[in-house]
């Protein structure tokens, strides 16, 4: 069974040489977490714990400019970085969206960081 939460972490950053994105601007990053698990006693994990840990793993980028921290933070790379510290955290497989904005996402796995 699947089991997800969404949660929103704000973030500054540029794209180096890009016509459009080079300048520094920000964006409201929708980070959708899907687990995959069987319930035990009616549930997977309680989703206060499954919050925990997510935002855990947020709070680092929250409110902060992703160029500190990625050479290049195309919402690909943000979405690899991203799933690579939840997969520290999370016992469970996941699957990870980040949304740049409205309408615009990368998705990435737990199986493929
Ligand atoms: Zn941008």
């Amino acid at each position: 069974m699947k089991l997800g939460i969404t949660e929103y972490i704000d973030c500054a950053h540029f794209l180096p040489g890009h016509e459009k994105c080079g300048r520094l601007h920000g964006h409201t990053y929708k980070v959708e977490i899907v687990i995959e698990g069987d319930p035990k006693k009616g549930m997977i994990i309680d989703f206060a714990d499954l919050k925990k840990q997510t935002r855990e793993a947020l709070a680092e980028y929250d409110h902060r400019n992703w160029n500190d921290v990625l050479e290049y933070p195309s919402v690909e790379n943000i979405c690899e970085l991203l799933s690579r510290r939840l997969k520290e955290r999370l016992t469970f497989p996941f699957v990870l969206r980040v949304w740049e904005g409205a309408g615009k996402w990368a998705e990435t796995s737990s199986a493929s960081v």
